[in-house]
């Protein structure tokens, strides 16, 4: 039996303690690479113990079978699979489910726990119906990045959120691995529609195809010889990039949602063992693919999930014996929008109202701005046509905010109206988190002179700008600077920019 880490036992006590403070559905963040199954077999086990059942719904089928797999070396708990394809094994205490096959049959197996794995994925009201199918389970949500970018917040599908244990500090303990951070120069470019809280996938596409030429150059410069993982956009523009590798003699392969399971099995199996180099990728490998021998990710797509972006670099983050950091190459400015993977941040269950658009709509009581979930987008309550023959459908919706219950109106066919966002490829340069002998000495200086006199910490930032030298100051520097202070990691990042700023000024 594996032996819980202290960070781990502490997570399970304090979810355990939200359950017992009366709230039934609680949502457990914790980093990638903290254990999230050890610590829900360690849940379960609890469950089984007391002769109550679980259901674990995944929505993916790698995750429900890297579920069950964990579910069973770990704790040793035998695992049923409720999926299209798999045997029905309803026997067993431990169900692990696909969503939709557990809508179609009429298997409902008794239990006492409910969770859903990476639930930041839990968006239409299946989620909230099943958890009201079993008014005595208890709910548990677990996920590393509880946000999402439609605005609804988690607030309508959890009680109470819990956080586990930072990125920077599983980096700290050595669960995680250090990293280099190569990052693209953003450019303005204005006009990528969205759709689904995402860049639209036809015009990224467009664009990525553009940069189809330096990903090979980029990848020699900084990661040459290194097991890489490629995050590309479409199944066109990743299969470009596996060409181009393989043209310049870097032995690569692609894989995609569609790649039969065997072949993709040897796929990676080939990767595992070092017979491919370079593993490009669509959407497959976001979420708990865990291959310690992934020494560089390389992401070539722009995303405005938060999610996404820290998904792909928690795939690099694995530690494994001679690999002492590992290469994140961002050829967009994934990095500046979401921040380094290392970031703290606060997590909250509360909404986050978006930018309004043709697609979102304003709650009239809180004013909350949000994209409806899909069965509110797609079932309308009444149609009707205008006196100029154009059908408008009305639909309710729910403010996810306060819960407000209001109706919209949509004309049909409508085009338009998409947000303009400032996002695009660029150079790519390291960005040094090392920090610098001078950087160093003048903050330690200025610390020392700050705690003399007793000035306001801010201090210490104005009169750093003063540095004539400030411009060669690393976003490392900043950081060591921001921990020093307590600031977070994301002020590092802004005074960073300011002082790159003074050298343009100067
Ligand atoms: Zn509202």
């Amino acid at each position: 039996m594996y032996q819980l880490r202290d960070y781990q036992q502490e997570l399970i006590d304090k979810i355990f303690s939200a359950w017992a403070e009366g709230n039934r559905r609680v949502m457990a963040q914790l980093a990638t690479g903290g254990g999230k199954t050890v610590i829900l077999a360690y849940i379960a086990r609890t469950f089984l113990e007391q002769g109550q059942g679980v259901l674990v719904v995944a929505h993916r089928k790698e995750l429900i079978l890297q579920a069950k797999q964990k579910l069973e070396e770990i704790c040793g708990l035998e695992c049923g699979i409720i999926k299209a394809g798999y045997p029905a094994e309803y026997h067993k205490d431990v169900q692990v489910a696909s969503i939709q096959s557990l809508n179609r049959r009429k298997f409902r197996p008794n239990i006492g726990l409910l969770v859903y794995d990476e639930s930041h994925h839990c968006s239409s009201k299946t989620y909230s119906d099943l958890m009201e199918r079993y008014p005595d389970a208890y709910i548990l949500g677990v996920t590393a990045t509880p946000c999402r970018t439609d605005g609804q917040g988690f607030k309508w599908l959890f009680d109470r959120l819990v956080t586990g244990i930072s990125t920077r500090e599983l980096i700290k303990l050595g669960h995680l691995c250090k990293f280099k951070l190569f990052g693209g120069k953003p450019i303005s470019t204005k006009g990528l529609k969205t759709s689904n809280g995402d860049f639209d996938q036809a015009q990224l596409e467009d664009r990525a195809m553009a940069l189809i030429g330096d990903v090979v150059p980029t990848w020699e410069k900084y990661s040459r010889g290194k097991q890489t993982i490629v995050f590309a956009v479409s199944v066109a523009h990743s299969k470009g990039i596996v060409e181009l590798f393989n043209k310049a003699g870097v032995i690569s392969e692609h894989v995609d949602g569609s790649t039969p399971d065997l072949e993709r099995a040897a796929i990676i199996e080939r990767f595992r063992t070092r017979q491919t180099t370079v593993l490009s990728n669509v959407g497959i490998f976001t979420e708990g693919f865990d291959l310690p021998a992934i020494e560089t990710v390389q992401c070539v797509r722009p995303t405005m999930s938060l999610s996404l972006w820290l998904q792909m670099c928690g795939r690099g983050l694995r530690p494994s014996p001679g690999k002492e950091h590992c290469i994140i190459i961002d050829h967009s400015d994934n990095w500046r929008s979401h921040g380094l993977p290392d970031e703290d941040r606060e997590w909250s269950l509360d909404p986050v109202s978006l930018r309004p658009t043709k697609f979102t709509q304003e709650c009239e009581e809180c004013r909350h701005i949000f994209t409806p979930l899909s069965h509110e987008q797609t079932k309308p309550i009444s149609k009707y046509l205008d006196k100029e023959g154009a059908l408008w459908t009305v639909h309710n919706a729910i403010c996810p905010n306060c819960r407000h219950s209001f109706e919209y109106e949509q004309g049909v066919g409508g085009a338009g109206g998409f947000r303009v966002a400032t996002k695009g490829y660029g150079d790519v340069l390291e960005v040094s988190l090392d920090c610098t002998q001078v950087g160093l000495n003048t903050f330690t200086q200025l610390i020392a002179e700050q705690e003399a006199s007793g000035k306001a910490k801010g201090w210490i930032y104005y009169r750093a700008l003063q540095n004539p030298e400030v411009r060669n100051f690393t976003l490392g520097d900043w950081r060591f600077l921001a921990e020093y202070l307590g600031y977070k990691q994301g002020w590092a990042y802004k005074a960073f920019s300011e002082a790159t700023a003074v050298q343009q000024s100067a």
